[in-house]
């Protein structure tokens, strides 16, 4: 697994299809074949990073998920 933001392999999985990215802190969520990303703000809330990837980049198997 790696992380489509930044190529890291540093992954933890946090739940049932969730993941988290700890070099750069996002949330990887595993949706129908495709990972959806969100930043992880300080307050907790969570920001929807999906429209800054084209959809082949957020491919789950294109990253090893
Ligand atoms: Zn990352």
């Amino acid at each position: 697994m790696k992380c489509p933001n930044c190529s890291s392999k540093n992954i933890g999985k946090i739940g049932v299809n969730l993941f988290y990215c700890w070099d750069c802190y996002i949330e990887l969520a595993l949706e129908d074949g495709q990972l959806s990303l969100s930043q992880v703000e300080e307050d907790g809330s969570l920001t929807l990073l999906d429209d800054l990837f084209q959809d082949s980049e957020r491919e789950a198997k294109a990253n090893g998920f």
